[in-house]
């Protein structure tokens, strides 16, 4: 009896641990997401999320198409 207790809590955790590491029905909503353009606040060019870098400055999240331009913009607002 306690095996078959033991055997549903390891299926169980199993499940659970699937679920965690591969989520594919709770993707982002709009699969198109990643081809979506955003400004660099900073050199006001448009990057593709997907190859931006995110940086948040002063509690707003914004999108640099380099890691120099968040650099810069972070300092420009500290
Ligand atoms: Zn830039």
């Amino acid at each position: 009896m306690s095996r078959l207790l033991l055997f549903g809590l390891v299926v169980a955790v199993f499940i659970w641990l699937v679920r965690t590491f591969f989520p594919s029905s709770n993707r982002k909503e709009g699969a198109d997401a990643t081809k979506e353009m955003v400004k660099d606040p900073n050199c006001e060019t448009y990057v593709p999320q997907s190859e931006a870098i995110s940086k948040t400055v002063r509690g707003t999240n914004y999108f640099f198409c380099s890691e120099k331009c968040a650099e810069e913009y972070s300092q420009k607002n500290v």
